[in-house]
């Protein structure tokens, strides 16, 4: 159960309001990302942070058109335009550990609010 190597897209909430903001390399996202990109609007990228994900499941109730579960009960991403973009964010928002993030189309983290 070791976490060595593995890069948290979000911070710990010890460290949250000390962190920088900084932008994230899309390029380098770790193995337990799961993203999708959006035709359109404003939520242009959909990412879970399956580290994070603790199989609540809440985001796939709201939205499952976008999310669901894999075999390890962490959720992912299916279709990024399976919903329309009022669900997706209330599918963000009912995660209780905040696992779902949206950007706009510039890379600017929409949801959770920082
Ligand atoms: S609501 Fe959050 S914790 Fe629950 S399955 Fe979705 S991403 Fe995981």
């Amino acid at each position: 159960m070791s976490d060595a190597g593995k890069t948290p897209l979000r911070p710990s909430a010890d460290q949250g309001s000390k962190e920088p903001k900084m932008p994230i390399n899309f390029d380098t996202l770790p193995e337990d990302i799961s993203m999708k990109i959006r035709a359109g609007g404003k939520i242009r990228r959909i990412v879970v942070d399956r580290e994070a994900c603790i199989g609540a499941q809440s985001c796939v109730v709201v939205a499952p058109g976008v999310f669901q579960m894999d075999d390890d009960n962490l959720a992912y991403v299916t279709d990024p335009n399976g919903e329309d973009e009022d669900t997706v964010m209330l599918g963000a928002q009912s995660c209780p550990v905040l696992a779902v993030h949206l950007y706009d189309e510039e890379g600017n983290q929409i949801f959770p609010e920082e």
